[in-house]
């Protein structure tokens, strides 16, 4: 089976953990000795960690997976810091903890997924090219389970997470509440029309496509500011988009074609 949202292709088998990660903290600590193991053929996601009691040093197979996106070509510091530190496994169902770290889209509920790491660390890093770090305000359009805007708050001094599922906005909330991140906003709403309060961003992201980026973005961004969205650049095609605003206008780069779950109008 393949989900829609960027995992572009067939699920591989996962690989179990030998215990559950505990959701909240590592039952021991990074002073324990550990073993960290990629397998052979170096298949991305299979890592092993020594587990004692019902824990499991997240902090290691996370470690690896930024190992792996930088073999790949991630090369944003400040992107794979954040990748490193934001804890995927907190915002995905326990039955799914033993795939938290491997490159693929997993289900969230509702039809929705989180993107695979390699498909985040892309978009973090188009958003951020050429720009001072940390970003001003940012928008990201599409909520989910909330672990991509938590990445962005590593990025940005203010994020505005919008979501037109209360369902999800509401796990987004639980999922994020034991991180107390204070610069990050949730908003439940429609995001097509962008979220005007906050405007204008230096960054908008968007983690569904539409047929065209929704005029009220382009207007929303900050001069210098980028867009990096999913969109169908021909029928049936969706690619990644990124537009910078300039004194002058919006430049458009149309990417790599992608899957992302689509766009929609209305809450719900
Ligand atoms: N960044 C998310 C990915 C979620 S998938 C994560 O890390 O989990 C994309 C999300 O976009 C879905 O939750 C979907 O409900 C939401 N979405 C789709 N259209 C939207 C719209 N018009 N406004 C806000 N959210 C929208």
């Amino acid at each position: 089976m393949s989900r829609p949202n960027s995992d572009g292709g067939a699920q591989r088998p996962g690989v179990r953990f030998p215990a559950a990660l505990d959701g909240l903290r590592p039952a021991f600590t990074t002073s324990v000795p550990r073993s960290v193991g990629v397998a052979p053929d170096g298949r991305a996601g299979v890592v092993v960690a020594r587990v004692q009691g019902v824990g499991l040093d997240s902090a290691a197979v996370r470690q690896a997976m930024v190992q792996r996106l930088a073999q790949q070509g991630v090369t944003q510091p400040a992107v794979l810091q954040a990748l490193a530190t934001v804890e995927r496994h907190r915002f995905v169902d326990s039955a799914l903890v033993a795939q938290a770290y491997e490159d693929t889209a997993l289900p969230i509920g509702w039809g929705q997924t989180i993107s695979k790491p390699s498909v985040v660390a892309r978009m973090l890093e188009l958003l951020c090219a050429g720009q001072t770090l940390p970003l001003g305000r940012v928008l990201e359009i599409g909520t989910g389970c909330g672990y991509q805007a938590a990445l962005l708050a590593r990025l940005a001094r203010e994020v505005y997470s919008m979501e037109r599922l209360r369902a999800l906005h509401d796990k987004a909330r639980d999922n994020l509440r034991p991180l107390r991140i204070p610069n990050l906003h949730l908003i439940f709403g429609d995001g097509t029309a962008g979220y005007a309060t906050g405007a204008p961003y230096a960054g908008i992201i968007a983690a569904a496509g539409g047929d065209a980026i929704p005029q009220a973005w382009l207007d929303q961004l900050a001069v210098g500011g980028r867009l990096v969205a999913p969109a169908e650049v021909r029928p049936g095609q969706q690619q990644l988009v990124v537009v910078q605003r300039t004194t002058t206008g919006w430049q458009r780069e149309v990417l790599e074609g992608v899957r992302f779950v689509p766009l929609q109008s209305g809450v719900l």
